[in-house]
């Protein structure tokens, strides 16, 4: 028997979660576990900029024959001048060279697969807290990964000096994995001037910088989002970017991203660029086409991108709303905690700081589900739910 020897592999913490509140009876019940984006009426609707690409992908499209490698050079484009501005010296001297991949989570292994197969780098170095999945991503692709400290939970704020101190231990040669904008869990990121601070560091360091993109549009906006990795771009000449496009275009499911791939010239691009390919077609040989077009029918047609633009602020702006309301609403509770440390996150999650077992307690008693670490998906407040369930943390807080 060869596979009688399998141990079974535990849950997925989050996907799990979503298990547990589908089979809740509960009518009244609240997740705030999984990081998808929903209207004050709790659904996760198509963006009508989407459905008006689709309509006229359905009529135009005229082929189902395999894409390149690589994506289609327009797509990459696109996604460039989204990421560093259409203006950008990297754009004008042609160094960046961009492949579609499967989700962000594609793009990420793509890159991990290229660092480690043409031995770029040494370990990777990975914020703690972060986004469950970067260690089994990078770790599965055979890279060392090791951790810098992020977050302070007794500040609750960024703990930039640990930050520093832990990225100093790292050696000339590795790599480091940033979360471009709304760090997930955390919701907490870097500022103009600590950026400014930290593209310096890693340039002196001579680490190499891999941005994780998977919420452009969600922080400050569509162009403010991509600061941190403009300002990078200022002082390191050797940068990767894994976009997703799950969120900011809601196609979560399409299952669409891209890599990009900085180099010091046009030249070396080219070298990179081949490499990349290779650990694409071992990977998934060509990338499937339908979120790619609609991407790339949305980017290109003025009207489309304005609808598209608009709808991006919804979503942030509802999100950030819901973020106001909950702290003002936990605030004029005479909660234990003050609350304020929510506004000054960005995204669509926020760690409440709530502990493991007021967690457990919040799921148990009242139907409420989010991850054990506190953290919370503040999309999946609406104001149908947001007083029962400040209630319900006002009353686990006593
Ligand atoms: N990075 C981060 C930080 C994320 O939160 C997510 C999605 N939860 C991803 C990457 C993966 O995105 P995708 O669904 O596009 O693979």
């Amino acid at each position: 028997m060869f596979f009688e020897k399998i141990v079974a592999a535990p849950a997925d913490p989050i996907l799990g979660l979503t298990e547990e509140f589908k089979n809740d009876p509960r009518t009244d019940k609240i997740n705030l576990g999984v990081g998808i984006y929903k209207t004050n009426e709790g659904v996760t609707p198509i963006l009508k900029c989407v459905k008006k690409a689709e309509e006229i992908i359905l009529k135009e499209e005229t082929t189902k024959s395999y894409l390149p490698i690589v994506g289609t050079p327009e797509y990459g484009k696109l996604v460039r001048e989204l990421v560093f501005g259409a203006d950008s010296e990297v754009i004008a001297s042609d160094r960046a060279r961009t492949t579609q991949a499967p989700g962000g989570t594609g793009a990420l292994r793509v890159g991990a697969d290229f660092l480690k197969q043409q031995n770029v780098t040494g370990k990777i170095w990975i914020s703690d807290p972060t986004w469950a999945n970067h260690f089994q991503v990078f770790g599965k692709a055979g890279l060392e990964t090791a951790k810098y400290r992020y977050y302070d939970k007794n500040t609750r704020a960024l703990d930039f000096e640990g930050m520093k101190a832990d990225l100093k231990n790292a050696k000339a040669g590795d790599a480091v994995l940033l979360h471009a904008c709304c760090h997930n869990p955390s919701g907490m990121d870097p500022n103009a001037a600590q950026w400014e601070e930290l593209a310096k560091l890693v340039a002196e360091l001579k680490l190499l910088p891999f941005f994780d993109f998977a919420y452009q549009g969600f922080g400050n906006g569509i162009e403010e989002d991509a600061f941190g990795i403009r300002t990078f771009l200022k002082y390191n000449k050797e940068v990767l970017v894994a976009s997703s496009f799950s969120k900011n275009f809601g196609l979560y499911n399409e299952r669409i991203g891209a890599l990009t791939v900085v180099s010091a010239d046009k030249e070396t691009a080219d070298r990179v660029f081949s490499q990349v390919k290779i650990a694409v077609r071992a990977n998934i040989s060509n990338p499937p086409a339908h979120g790619a077009k609609i991407v790339t029918t949305v980017l290109s047609n003025p009207e489309l991108r304005a609808e598209w633009v608009a709808e991006v602020a919804e979503m942030r702006d509802r999100i950030k709303n819901m973020r106001e309301l909950f702290v003002s609403k936990l605030n004029s509770l005479g909660c234990a905690v003050d609350f304020s440390f929510i506004n000054t996150q960005y995204g669509m999650f926020s760690f409440s700081g709530l502990s493991p077992e007021q967690v457990a307690t919040l799921k148990k008693d009242y139907g409420i589900y989010m991850v054990g670490n506190g953290r919370i998906s503040v999309a999946g407040i609406t104001t149908s739910n947001i007083d029962a369930l400040c209630k319900a943390i006002y009353e686990v807080l006593q």
